[in-house]
C-alpha cells in the first residue's frame, strides 16, 4: 500500500489519520504541535519534521489545516510540500478554504508535475472519528477514481463535485445555507415562544410543513425539542460558532470576488460575528438562538 502523509493533526485531522492507519496504511504525520504528533506516534504512525519531508517520503499527502493562510504556507513555503514532491505524488487538501486559494495551490502543484485535489469534508468531529465523513471532491475524473479508495478509509460519501476548486465551492455553499437556515429556525422558534406556543408543538408543525429543514428537524436550536442536539447539553460539542463564522466569511469573500450578491450570507456572518465578539464563539453554532432569548448568554 502507498505510504500516506498526513499534515494537520487537529480535531479533524487526528482521527482521520488514525482511521487511515486502521485501514492498513503506513502513515507519516506532521504538525507544528508536538503533542499532536506524539499522540499519533504512540499509535504507530511515523513522523516527519516538515511538510517537505512528508512529501519526500510519501506517495500521497493529505492536509487538514485551519485556513487558507496555513494551506499556502504548508504547500508553497520553503520547507513546504511542493519543495519535496515527485511528479507521481498525489496531493489532497481537505481543509475548508476559499476556492481561489485551492485553485492557486492546485495550479502550483500541476506546475511541479503532480496531481492535486481539493476534498473538504462535512460530518464534523463525530464523523471524523467514526469514519463517516462526506468528502466533496474537486478533481478531474481520473484523479477522482484514484483517490476515492483512500478517502473511503475516512468517509462514507465521496462526492465528485467537478474540477479543481469545486469541492470547496460545494462546501461553502452548503454551509451558507446551513448558517442562514439555523438563524431562520432560531428566529421562528423565539418568536413562537414569545407569542405563547409550546416549542415542541411548533417544531412538530415546522417539521411536517414547508418550514422543515435539518436545522429544525435534526438540530433544533431550542432547548427541550431534540434531546440529542447540542441545545440539550448547553450547546457544547458540535460545530463551533467560530467555524460557522469562518465558513460564512469564505462564502462572502467568494461572492465578492465573483461579483455575486450574498445578501443573507452577509447578515448571517454579522450575526455570528456579534455572537463571537460577545465571547460565545466556542459554543455550537445553534447557540445563535440565544441572540433572540432574553436573559440567555448571547442575548443581544
Ligand atoms: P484544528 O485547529 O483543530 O486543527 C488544525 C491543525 O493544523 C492543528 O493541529 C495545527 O497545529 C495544525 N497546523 C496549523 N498550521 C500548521 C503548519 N504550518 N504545519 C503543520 N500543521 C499545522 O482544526 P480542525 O477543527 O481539525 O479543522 C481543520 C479544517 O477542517 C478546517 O479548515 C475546518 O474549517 C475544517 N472542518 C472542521 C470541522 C469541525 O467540526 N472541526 C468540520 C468540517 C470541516
Amino acid at each position: 500500500m502507498t505510504t500516506i502523509g498526513f499534515i494537520g493533526l487537529g480535531n479533524m485531522g487526528a482521527p482521520m489519520a488514525h482511521n487511515l492507519r486502521r485501514a492498513g496504511h503506513d502513515v507519516v504525520v506532521c504538525d507544528v504541535n508536538p503533542r499532536a504528533v506524539a499522540e499519533l506516534e504512540a499509535a504507530g504512525a511515523q513522523t516527519a519534521a516538515s511538510p517537505r519531508e512528508v512529501a519526500e517520503r510519501c506517495g500521497i499527502v493529505i492536509t487538514m489545516l485551519p485556513a487558507s493562510v496555513h494551506v499556502r504556507a504548508v504547500y508553497l513555503g520553503d520547507t513546504g510540500v511542493l519543495a519535496g514532491v515527485k511528479p507521481e505524488t498525489i496531493l489532497i487538501d481537505s481543509s475548508t478554504i476559499d476556492p481561489q486559494t485551492a485553485r492557486d495551490v492546485i495550479a502550483a502543484a500541476h506546475a511541479k508535475g503532480c496531481q492535486m485535489a481539493d476534498a473538504p469534508v462535512s460530518g464534523g468531529t463525530g464523523g471524523a472519528q467514526a469514519g463517516t465523513l462526506t468528502f466533496m471532491v474537486g478533481a478531474d475524473d481520473a484523479l477522482f477514481e484514484r483517490i476515492k479508495p483512500v478517502l473511503a478509509g475516512m468517509g462514507r460519501n465521496i462526492v465528485h463535485c467537478g474540477g479543481p476548486g469545486n469541492g470547496q465551492v460545494a462546501k461553502i455553499c452548503n454551509n451558507l445555507v446551513l448558517g442562514i437556515s439555523m438563524i431562520g429556525v432560531a428566529e421562528a422558534m423565539a418568536l413562537g415562544d414569545k407569542l405563547g406556543i409550546d416549542a415542541k408543538v411548533l417544531a412538530g408543525v415546522l417539521n411536517t410543513s414547508t418550514g422543515r429543514c435539518w436545522s429544525s428537524d435534526t438540530y433544533n436550536p431550542w432547548p427541550g425539542v431534540i434531546e440529542t442536539a447540542p441545545a440539550g447539553r448547553g450547546y457544547t460539542g458540535g460545530f463551533g460558532s467560530d467555524l460557522m463564522l469562518k465558513d460564512l466569511g469564505l462564502a462572502n469573500e467568494a461572492g465578492k470576488a465573483a461579483k455575486q450578491p450574498v445578501l443573507m450570507g452577509a447578515l448571517a456572518q454579522q450575526l455570528y460575528q456579534l455572537f463571537s465578539t460577545q465571547g460565545h464563539g466556542g459554543l455550537d453554532f445553534s447557540a445563535i438562538v440565544n441572540l433572540y432569548r432574553a436573559g440567555e448568554s448571547g442575548n443581544a
